[in-house]
């Protein structure tokens, strides 16, 4: 019979939030596939668990998959784990469960600690819709690409980033997509928790005071990138939106219907206008 592979949940920094399931899957599998093993070796020793562990970090990845697979096929439990948090979410665990699925092994998610779940929860941002990006790339160009990108978004926007690159991330989220509200949700479970509400170029004067492990939540574009290609289109003469729409190929009685619609007005209206043209 083949084994499960099972995706287990560690705290975010409050050891505390441990689930008695997870203890239970750790306790019990053949297995733990982790991050940073040495890391993993203290969570599993203050709960007094022994297990023999193996590497599953980003750069390998994709020859651990397989090693983890053989495992599976014959029969063992393996429990895989991140260094903080949910495996998957901006951390390893996407590659194996993709080879498992093919490979016709169960997974089986245990539900846990997520950083950006509960920065997003306690925000007083929209948590009805979201969008979650996780990190950035480092490299400059590519980091304003992906601002460009969403910025239009009207969802809350949830990133990660790393202590050291909060600032810099900071000053192109205000470059691209202006001075919005957001909140760095701080050392989540940790004694120094803490939600900074406030406008990015607030927040950025007093940068230095601002430490630790952060979410960044900002709040999403308050007019969609189709409402404002409307408005502008609404701001023209009729003749330029006539002539929009005719550079885009569409028959008289098309373009009279597509202007009715877009000003909220009656065609007929429109149509008598451009006969007297
Ligand atoms: N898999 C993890 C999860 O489920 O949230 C995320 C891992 S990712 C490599 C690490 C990033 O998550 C950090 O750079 C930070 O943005 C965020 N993070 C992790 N722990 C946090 C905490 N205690 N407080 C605030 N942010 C945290």
């Amino acid at each position: 019979m083949k084994g499960k592979l099972y995706l287990v949940a560690t705290p975010i920094g409050n050891l505390e939030d441990i689930t008695l399931r997870a203890l239970k899957t750790l306790k019990e599998v053949d297995l733990i596939a982790a991050e940073d093993t040495r890391h993993t070796l203290g969570l599993l020793n203050h709960f007094e668990i022994s297990k023999p562990l193996i590497s599953y970090y980003k750069q390998n990845e994709k020859t651990k998959s397989e090693i983890l697979i053989q495992k599976l096929l014959e029969g063992q439990n393996i429990a895989v784990v991140s260094d903080a948090g949910t495996p998957g979410i901006s951390d390893p665990g996407e590659e194996i469960v993709k080879v498992a699925i093919e490979n016709g092994i169960e997974i089986v998610p245990i539900p846990g600690a997520c950083a950006f779940v509960n920065a997003l929860i306690a925000s007083g941002l929209s948590s009805k819709e979201f969008t979650f990006i996780g990190f950035l790339s480092a490299i400059k160009k590519d980091k304003r690409e992906k601002l460009e990108e969403i910025k239009y978004e009207t969802r809350t926007l949830i990133l990660y980033e790393a202590p050291h690159k909060l600032k810099g991330t900071l000053e192109a989220i205000l470059e691209v997509l202006g001075d919005r509200k957001i909140v760095l949700a701080r050392e989540l479970t940790k004694i120094h928790e803490e939600f900074i509400r406030d406008n990015v170029s607030n927040i950025l004067e007093r940068i230095d005071e601002v430490k630790g492990e952060f979410v960044i939540l900002i709040e999403g574009n308050s007019e969609s990138k189709k409402d404002l290609e409307l408005s502008e289109l609404n701001n023209k003469t009729l003749e330029e939106h006539y002539e929009y729409y005719e550079a885009q190929g569409f028959d008289k009685k098309e373009i009279i219907k597509k202007i009715a619609k877009d000003r909220n007005s009656n065609k007929n209206e429109i149509y008598q206008y451009f006969l007297n043209k």
